[in-house]
């Protein structure tokens, strides 16, 4: 399969944000977030057969909690679900962070999803497929990346008219971060003020959660590997 990197940090976001634990990005993405901010993901990479992804995952020992994510780790999903397979087997809690675009059947039931719907201000509105809603469990979390107003009233409308909060776990509600964010570990940088996201979720009582992704104020925003 082919990699960016695998690192070691704190999981930033989603009901696991705080936890130690092991990143497997993967190459490649065929979606453009007007926010994103692992383009650096959508080119290149290097190759490693899964037994030494598998190594270079025990190699960060005691962590035992791994997320895969991208770039957009189901394009790689032939070589990622086996993966997947034999280390649930080993005894590790697995997450993959997903845009919600590819299928997401095949991935193991054990497996905790992040699964994205993407708002209109990504530029990728209308992108996530709907059949993967019947693949969700307690276990998986919704993540909504929201810009503005026009954002927010189609996440509350979405995890509404779906019954997302019975279908699946958490729904998350994650302020977009600026294209290009300064050094300051601050919301400043965010694209849309997370007081005025929990000010609109409080208004309408929506059954979702802030999230914040917690690696961007304890390192810089532009900080790789963290
Ligand atoms: S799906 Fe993720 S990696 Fe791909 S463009 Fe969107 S934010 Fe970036």
């Amino acid at each position: 399969m082919y990699l960016i990197e695998i690192y070691k940090s704190v999981q930033g976001e989603s009901t696991f944000a705080g936890l130690p634990c092991v990143f497997v990005r993967l190459a490649g993405c065929n979606l453009r977030c007007s926010w994103c901010d692992s383009e650096y993901t959508f080119k290149g990479g290097y190759r490693q057969t899964l037994d030494e992804v598998e190594e270079a995952v025990a190699a960060l020992a005691p962590v035992r909690l791994v997320e895969f994510t991208g770039g957009e780790p189901m394009l790689q999903e032939r070589e990622l679900v086996p993966l997947m397979e034999r280390m649930l087997a080993n005894g590790y809690t697995l997450m993959i962070e997903t845009s919600g675009e590819r299928p997401l059947g095949s991935v193991p039931k054990d497996v905790h999803k992040i699964v994205d719907v993407k708002c209109p201000g990504s530029g990728e509105g209308g992108t996530f497929r709907m059949e993967n809603l019947e693949t969700l469990t307690k276990r998986d979390e919704m993540k909504f990346v929201i810009s503005d107003r026009n954002d927010y009233e189609f996440a509350r409308d979405f995890a509404l008219e779906h019954r997302l909060a019975e279908l699946g776990g958490a729904v998350l509600f994650s302020p977009a971060f600026k294209r290009a964010p300064s050094l300051e570990r601050s919301t400043s940088n965010c694209a849309l003020d997370p007081r005025l996201l929990v000010e609109w979720m409080l208004a309408d009582g929506v059954p979702a959660r802030l999230s914040l992704q917690i690696h961007k104020f304890i390192w810089e925003p532009q900080k790789k590997g963290v």
